[in-house]
């Protein structure tokens, strides 16, 4: 296959061809009659193979001094693979128009021979450029992917961040075809670029008594105050019985409400909190807080960083 000349690189032009085997056309909006078809794998002279994946009815326009002659080819086939259009002469001169060869150019006549066109050979190829006020972007159709297949080929970036690209049309020439499948990445766990899913389950050993681990967690500002003005809240897990104690905050300043929890164990039950287990958020690792559990004796437990069902 041939390749068009460097300046006319992202434009379209229609290569008459004498060894193609079918006309082939790249822009499936410029078919006038289109039939999909099951993919066909075809190869071209230099033994480059692609796939088509319909045939249909084109019209072309021909130079003609200063004007076109417009004529219709049929049983042309789709493919987005070459960025050309073939024009196959042979079948052209299978119908009623003659190609006549000489003196640089390629004459197309009508059977009574009135001249239809002239393609004129430059660089040992006859070629013309298709309706050069065409934006360029016209000749590529928008090809569509699975957000995972886009997220493997820019990089392995967050799901998110791809399916926005193409959505806020910072990525041109792309459609995301929408899945209700789980977004995985076979690569991603791999690598481990992504969170582990947190199992429905509670798995391992669970404490043997009241207070000898307690989860906590802080949720985040409500978007509506209590009348007190808290905006927050704070929860303690006795993983023992799952019995749980939340406290409304004002701030993410959750230290007072530990203390308080510990105290009502402590007075209600009679035992110290051995080990508190939270997430890496930045209100369990002030120095604080810290400090505090080492003055008691109680040990942290930390999730794994970035873990979505940390508690
Ligand atoms: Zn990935």
């Amino acid at each position: 296959m041939a390749s068009p000349p460097a300046y006319l690189k992202g434009q379209i032009w229609d290569l008459y061809d004498l060894g193609a085997s079918h006309h082939i056309m790249p822009i499936r909006e410029d078919f006038i009659e289109f039939q999909s078809t099951t993919p066909k794998t075809l190869t071209t002279a230099n033994q480059q193979e692609f796939h088509s994946g319909g045939i249909g009815n084109i019209l072309i326009s021909i130079p003609n001094g200063c004007t076109t002659t417009t004529i219709c080819l049929t049983s042309v086939l789709y493919t987005l693979s070459i960025g050309i259009t073939l024009i196959l002469v042979r079948c052209i001169d299978d119908t009623r128009y003659m190609c006549l060869f000489g003196n640089g150019c390629c004459e197309i006549c009508r059977s009574d021979g009135e001249l239809v066109g002239i393609i004129p050979k430059r660089q040992a190829l006859y070629w013309v450029v298709r309706d050069i006020n065409k934006p360029s972007a016209h000749a590529v159709k928008p090809t569509k992917l699975m957000v995972m297949d886009l997220h493997c080929c820019m990089g392995h970036i967050t799901p998110h961040a791809t399916y926005e690209l193409v959505t806020k049309g910072l990525v041109t020439g792309l459609k995301i075809i929408p899945s209700k499948e789980p977004e995985k990445c076979e690569a991603c766990i791999k690598a481990k670029l992504t969170c582990q899913d947190i199992p429905k389950v509670h798995q391992g050993k669970r404490a043997t008594r009241f207070g000898e681990e307690v989860w906590s967690d802080l949720w985040r500002p409500l978007k509506v105050a209590t009348l007190g003005g808290q905006k927050y809240f704070v929860s303690f897990t006795n993983n023992h019985s799952q019995w749980t104690t939340i406290y409304l905050l004002q701030m993410k300043d959750i230290l007072e409400a530990y203390k308080t929890f510990e105290a009502w164990v402590k007075k209600h039950l009679n035992i110290g909190i051995a080990c508190l287990h939270s997430n890496h958020g930045g209100e369990y690792m002030s120095t604080e807080l810290i400090a505090y559990l080492d003055s008691k004796g109680t040990v942290r437990k930390l999730t794994v960083h970035n873990c979505k069902g940390a508690c």
